[in-house]
């Protein structure tokens, strides 16, 4: 490829070269409707359609030299990493938790117990991403693939005013999808490209990850394909985040591990496979009764393990104030 060509940028799918109009329409078919989610794209994705394997070749090729994904050298790397930016939660220990708040092109997990407040911080954030980046926001919209009926409006209007922001200009940045199964969510992720394209989407939020995939793939027969299709679902969110330089942000329940005998016997849904594609991890619980919580860095890929605590109060996620009673 020359240098000329490597260069070429494409604007829609259908000007990358051998994509004609059958070819672009099956590329929609399994979800592909941008340039940047094809440069991402395994050849096998595309085969399945029925797409040859040189033609499919090509195509995530050109896809791929479009948005400048191929082989870079380490101190591109760096600048790459440059584009990387933090979202801030609200309370500036957990954004020193996090090295500064949550970082896009990656996925985040939010691990703890019922009422834990992971949907909290999912709410907050919806707001805070459309903050410009000087007010630790991204200066974008919200997705919020919610799975259990959490999301709430009135809950974003008091966050917002707390801040001196219009709800109402809020909302218009906020898309919400709701997932009826496993299947509905993985397929509502598979086609979100274009939404969050078209809506500057700097936030992706999966609001449970798991809890369709626990409650229906029961017994220890359906545990590997269970396994499979949340890696599935893992791998289309990271790439995603990577494609559009968005947070991605996932919920988790806990359930405890008969097998443990000593330390904590609370693990995340998911075993391995969440395991490892989460890049942090942060483990929720309530700190007694009142709004304190407290938030444990488990796994992160360059942070020391860490605790802090915030409160969740009705203005939202804020730090707690020094002479607080725990
Ligand atoms: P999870 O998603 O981890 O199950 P949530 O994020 O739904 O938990 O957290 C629910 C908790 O958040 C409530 O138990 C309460 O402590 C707190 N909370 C929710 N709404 C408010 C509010 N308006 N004011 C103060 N605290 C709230
Ligand atoms: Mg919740």
């Amino acid at each position: 490829m020359s240098s000329e060509e490597s260069e070429r940028r494409y604007r829609r799918i259908e000007d990358l070269p051998g994509v004609g109009p059958s070819i672009a329409n099956k590329l929609r078919e399994l979800g592909f409707h941008t340039v940047e989610s094809l440069a991402m794209a395994t050849i096998r994705e595309l085969v399945q359609v029925g797409i040859g394997k040189k033609r499919a070749f090509e195509i995530i090729n050109a896809a791929r030299a479009s948005s400048s994904l191929s082989f870079i050298r380490a101190d591109e790397l760096i600048e790459k990493r440059q584009n990387i930016l933090k979202l801030t939660t609200g309370s500036k220990k957990l954004d020193a938790l996090l090295g500064g708040g949550i970082e896009t092109q990656a996925i985040t997990e939010f691990y703890g117990e019922y009422g834990s407040g992971k949907s909290q911080i999912a709410h907050q954030l919806c707001v805070n991403v459309q903050l410009p980046v000087e007010r630790g926001g991204l200066d974008g919209g919200a997705l919020y693939i919610d799975t259990e009926n959490t999301f709430r409006t009135e809950r974003i209007s008091q966050m917002a005013e707390h801040m001196g922001l219009d709800p109402q200009e809020i909302f218009k940045r906020i898309i919400l999808a709701e997932a009826y199964t496993s299947d509905h969510q993985m397929f509502l992720l598979e086609n979100a490209d274009r939404v969050i394209k078209e809506n500057n989407i700097k936030l992706i939020i999966i609001d449970s990850l798991t809890a369709h995939f626990r409650s229906e793939y029961i017994g220890r027969e359906s545990l590997a394909e269970r396994q499979q299709k949340l890696n599935q679902h893992m791998h289309k969110l990271i790439r995603l985040a990577r494609a559009f330089n968005a947070v991605a942000f996932v919920t988790n329940q806990v359930m405890s591990s008969p097998d443990v005998f000593f330390g904590d016997s609370i693990r995340p849904i998911g075993g391995h496979i969440v395991a490892h594609t989460s890049h942090t991890r942060i483990y929720l619980r309530k700190a007694g009764r009142g709004p304190v919580r407290i938030a444990r860095l488990v796994s992160s890929p360059y942070l020391p393990e860490g605790e802090c605590v915030f409160r969740i109060t009705e203005n939202g996620i804020e730090d707690v104030e020094e002479n607080e009673r725990r």
